[in-house]
């Protein structure tokens, strides 16, 4: 009881032992079920994400990293891990940001997360990790040529 929050609860069942092992397993199963970005937003031509961790204080913990993203590859689950490596159940999904930043046409958009993650595994309940994440997408829209179009066109 009281073992994981009610959103936790609802995306996985608990698990006494291994709780961060078995968290990540289930998101990252979520993840690579979901469908790619080009499935679900058609006009989303590229996606560059840009982010930087900070500790909760917002003192940096890393150089900023940006890449690029393939649509065509990459999953709508959307998430980046927690650089806590003891972090239980937190990381940071961006999947609702980019949905929203698509649904917006917004070719650039910003903003921080707080990891609500457990600081560790003997601190559950107890102490949240709350590390920021500060991220940047960068998108761009446009009509995408299929790779292959069978000819199919009913008469
Ligand atoms: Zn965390």
């Amino acid at each position: 009881m009281g073992y994981w929050t009610e959103h936790q609860r609802t995306i996985m069942r608990p698990q006494k032992f291994t709780p961060r092992a078995d968290y990540r397993l289930a998101e990252s199963l979520r993840a690579k079920a979901s469908i790619t970005l080009s499935e679900k937003f058609c006009e989303l031509k590229a996606l560059t994400v840009e982010f930087a961790y900070f500790n909760p204080e917002g003192v940096t913990r890393n150089s900023a990293i940006k890449y690029t993203v393939n649509p065509d590859h990459a999953k709508s689950v959307f998430r980046l891990d927690c650089m806590n490596s003891e972090c239980v159940g937190g990381d940071f999904d961006l999947s609702k940001t980019i949905a929203q930043a698509v649904t917006e046409r917004q070719t650039t958009t910003s903003g921080e997360m707080c990891c609500q993650g457990w600081l560790s595994k003997t601190t559950i309940d107890r102490v949240h990790c709350h590390n920021l994440l500060r991220y940047k997408l960068t998108i761009e829209y446009g009509t995408r040529v299929p790779v292959a179009t069978p000819q199919l066109q009913a008469v």
